[in-house]
């Protein structure tokens, strides 16, 4: 189980350079999914005409489910230069790695709670850390691609592309910069530096 919660509006804007896509997810809406706030949020955009289209739709997680419910919006997608994701980081994670030449926008940011998440497919994974970072990496989640789940680039350890830690696993930094160059976007690294908000990561003990 999990609870999304629309990032701010302000935070979101600057991302959306050029004509935007909409994906809404309703996979794990059983708690305070923000379909409201999402849905006066695309009613502002439609009526600004920044939307090639827009789809609502559920387990937007996996991958095949996803591609059969996009087929028939191939056409607003490649005409959008952004695409709009609200869903937890698992559904950013699968349309970034479904459209890797797109700029995917997290929109929300991710909390935990026990149980259910949607059907999880394992190689995108998502800690619920309650501060989404796929808007600074290329849609690669920091926290579970590196061993260390560092925010602020990598720690110099790796050795030919692996983890220092965990020397089968390549080093998700590496990762997150080689998306980053794919997608033009190597400027996002140039951020300032990003604090972690530790309280986010367990609302599960409040
Ligand atoms: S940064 Fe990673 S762990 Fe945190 S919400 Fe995003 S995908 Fe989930
Ligand atoms: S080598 Fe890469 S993945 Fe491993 S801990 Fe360092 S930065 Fe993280």
């Amino acid at each position: 189980m999990l609870i999304t919660e629309m990032k701010q509006k302000d935070a979101l804007l600057p991302h959306f350079s050029g004509k935007v896509f909409f994906l809404v997810c309703h996979g794990c809406k059983e708690v305070h999914f923000p379909e409201a706030e999402v849905e006066a949020f695309k009613a502002e955009l439609m009526a600004a005409d920044k939307l090639t289209g827009y789809l609502t739709t559920d387990y937007i997680c996996n991958p095949e489910n996803l591609t059969l419910r996009l087929a028939k919006h191939a056409q607003a997608i490649d005409d959008a230069d952004v695409i709009a994701v609200f869903s937890c980081g698992v559904g950013v994670q699968t349309v970034a790695g479904m459209y890797p030449a797109k700029k995917v926008v997290a929109c929300c940011d991710t909390y935990a709670l026990p149980g259910f998440q949607g059907v999880t497919p394992l190689e995108y994974d998502c800690k619920q850390c309650g501060q989404c970072y796929l808007n600074l990496t290329g849609g690669i989640c920091p926290i579970t691609a590196c061993s260390k789940s560092l925010i602020n680039g990598q720690c110099g350890g790796a050795k030919n592309g692996m983890c220092e830690v965990d020397p089968n696993m390549e080093c998700g930094w590496e990762r997150i910069q080689r998306r980053l160059a794919q997608i033009g976007r190597l400027d996002a690294l140039k951020c300032s530096v990003q604090l972690r908000n530790y309280a986010t990561d367990d609302l599960v003990n409040q």
